[in-house]
């Protein structure tokens, strides 16, 4: 691409930003109480009453995803037979449970994404398995490990405090539970919290309305595994947001509505999908013993650049890191700098997205619609997406695109959505408009923890989060944090991270019982010599949410980062690394700045 080209484009994705950009960042959005409180209610299973606990129990872990079952699971095999899952919702599953929106499917290849399938002998359906399959499978895990008996369903803990005379962690919850736990495990995830946009008049609709992670079949007809929407045969439907739910659920509005308007601020970049069914056959082939751990660490390395010939899953998430691998091998010896690498990376993107262009140019039929779909940024501004119907479902005759030229809905109104001075009567608004990220961690845990000596969390971290692998913390004896900041930070497969801490932890655990150890603890100078080992890397968010990105939630929407984010970063040497450096520091049987005692 000529030079004059390339800065067209770097002017015309400049221009594109700065329309998004607004002052009000993440205080955009709406939090779900009050008047909006119905929102977040569990439209999937119902509440069974049941007596409060007040027992104590060897572990408590908070939140029943993928964090809580890989480590309970750890736990059941390391011999802990009374591992307690505290969770919100009416079953395991987290993001699965919530997330039943039509065509939910998974955007990382099942046979990395997908917990613990060698040790449950699950083989996935599908490259991509759809979310019926893998709340299923959440649901085998607590099954095969014992996860069940001892768990907590709609129950969201209220108050965690460390008591230092017993050595334990009291807990409390919103039905009254009060029991206490030697040990504690926390994985609430960081997209368990949905948000509403704070478009005005939001309260003043007086047709339907629901978020898409709480979807309201008995209105649409239809189910989690896509039958088709019946109910919204003569309805007019708005959703709102164009980001990766949208893009999964969009195919299946558009075939049922009467007349679909698709509201969008922002294009999604929307890349090939190619999903395929698993042929048992073929499975047999791979499924020799350690075939998971081969196929994650493949991916991660693959997926982060590092220098491996071959390449397992094969797909958009590894094609994109092959891509700029290759440009870089072509960068020549005196132009191996930091500017040639990341001009080297810059051409690569440029690449790509002009690809992801003229794939809308092909598939979209009307011409004004296509131009619209086009994403002005850099793949990895935004969730890259992966689809293969999205676009196509433009071509439905009652299916029409909303562009809102980067401003977003003017207003809502009894009746429907403003967009651009024009009212567009409407019967429902689904709202994709995500969830809360940007937010500290006590406001999307729903409570703060007390670690020793009345220490806060809230406080400890005030000036930004501070651990050893992401998950001990000082202060907090016999707690653990099992999610991917200041870890591996392996964003494009986050599962990986949770097994891996989930395996740790259970190590740590059968360590300290094994020994007769009441507590285990991070160092203070082991925590800060973590901290100063990820300060010595390059820091900063780099091309993911990067401030010269369009507005969203992997730049803080925009707004400049508070000094403590540039705490929010992985293992300098990359994500391989830790994994390798993981490995070896829990196998040692030392667990080297944990103090046992
Ligand atoms: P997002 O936060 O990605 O998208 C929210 C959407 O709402 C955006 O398009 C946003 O526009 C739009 N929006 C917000 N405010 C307004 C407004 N006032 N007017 C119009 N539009 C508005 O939420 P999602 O639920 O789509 O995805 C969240 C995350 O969940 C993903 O990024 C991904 O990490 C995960 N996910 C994973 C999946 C998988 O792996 N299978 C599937 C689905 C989600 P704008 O872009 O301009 O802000």
């Amino acid at each position: 691409m000529a030079e004059l080209e390339k800065e067209a484009l770097r002017q015309k994705y400049a221009r594109e930003r700065d329309k998004r950009r607004r002052p009000d960042g993440n205080d955009q959005y709406l939090e779900l109480k009050g008047q909006l409180a119905h929102y977040a209610q569990d439209p999937y299973m119902p509440v069974v009453p049941r007596a409060p606990r007040t027992d104590h129990v060897t572990v408590a872990f908070i939140g029943g995803g993928f964090a809580g079952l890989v480590t309970g699971a750890r736990l059941t095999e390391a011999g802990v037979d009374d591992v307690r899952i505290i969770e919100k919702g009416g079953d395991f599953g987290g993001t699965w449970y919530w997330n039943r929106y039509p065509g939910a499917q998974c955007d990382t290849a099942s046979f990395v994404y997908m917990p613990l399938l060698e040790a449950t002998g699950h083989m996935p359906t599908e490259k991509y398995a759809h979310g019926p399959e893998i709340l299923e499978h959440c649901q085998r895990i607590g099954t095969q490990f014992n996860l069940y008996d001892n768990a907590l369903f709609h129950t969201e803990v209220t108050h965690v405090e460390w008591d230092g005379d017993r050595s334990v962690w009291v807990i409390r919850t919103n039905r009254d539970d009060h029991f206490t736990a030697q040990f504690l495990g926390m994985g609430t995830g960081p997209l368990h919290v949905p948000k509403l946009p704070g478009i005005p008049g939001i309260e003043d609709f007086e047709g339907h309305s629901f978020h898409t992670s709480r979807w309201d079949y008995d209105y649409t007809g239809g189910d989690p595994s896509g039958s088709l929407m019946t109910k919204l045969a003569d309805r007019r439907v708005a959703i709102i947001g164009t980001g990766a739910t949208s893009v999964q659920c969009v195919p299946h509005l558009a075939k049922a509505c009467r007349e679909l308007r698709v509201i969008q601020r922002t294009p999604s970049s929307v890349d090939v999908r190619a999903n395929h069914p698993i042929d048992p056959a073929w499975f047999a082939t791979i499924n020799t013993p350690g075939w998971q751990d081969r196929w994650l660490h493949n991916f991660t390395a693959n997926q982060t650049g590092g220098m491996v010939e071959e390449d397992l899953v094969m797909d958009g998430w590894t094609d994109l890191a092959r891509r700029v691998r290759s440009k870089m091998m072509s960068i020549p010896a005196e132009e191996f700098t930091p500017e040639g690498m990341l001009a080297a990376y810059e051409d690569s993107d440029f690449e790509k997205m002009s690809e992801i262009r003229n794939r809308v140019d092909e598939i979209v039929q009307d011409r004004e619609t296509a131009q619209q779909l086009k994403a002005w940024y850099g793949q990895l501004c935004k969730r890259p997406c992966f689809h293969d119907d999205y676009l196509a479902a433009f071509n439905e005759p009652g299916t029409h695109l909303l562009d809102t030229d980067g401003q977003g809905v003017e207003r809502i109104t009894a009746g429907g959505v403003v967009v651009s001075g024009v009212e567009y009567p409407v019967d429902c608004i689904i709202y994709a408009s995500g969830f809360e990220v940007g937010r500290d961690h006590t406001r999307r845990a729903g409570y703060d923890i007390i670690g020793r000596d009345g220490l806060r969390l809230s406080d400890y971290w005030a000036d930004g989060m501070r651990t050893m692998h992401g998950t001990h913390v000082h202060g907090f004896p016999n707690a653990f944090f099992v999610q991917p900041t200041q870890g591996a930070n392996l964003i494009s497969n986050v599962p990986h991270n949770l097994t891996e801490a989930g395996q740790t932890i259970a190590l740590i655990v059968a360590q300290a019982l094994a020994g007769g150890h009441d507590e285990v603890e991070v160092t203070q100078a082991a925590e800060d010599s973590w901290i100063d080992l990820l300060l010595s890397g390059p820091g900063g968010f780099g091309i993911l949410g990067s401030p010269d990105c369009t507005p969203g939630y992997y730049n803080n929407e925009g707004q400049p980062r508070a000094q403590d984010a540039q705490l929010l970063v992985g293992y300098p040497m990359g994500a391989s690394a830790y994994f390798e450096y993981l490995e070896q520091w829990r196998t040692t049987g030392t667990f080297e700045g944990l103090e046992f005692r």
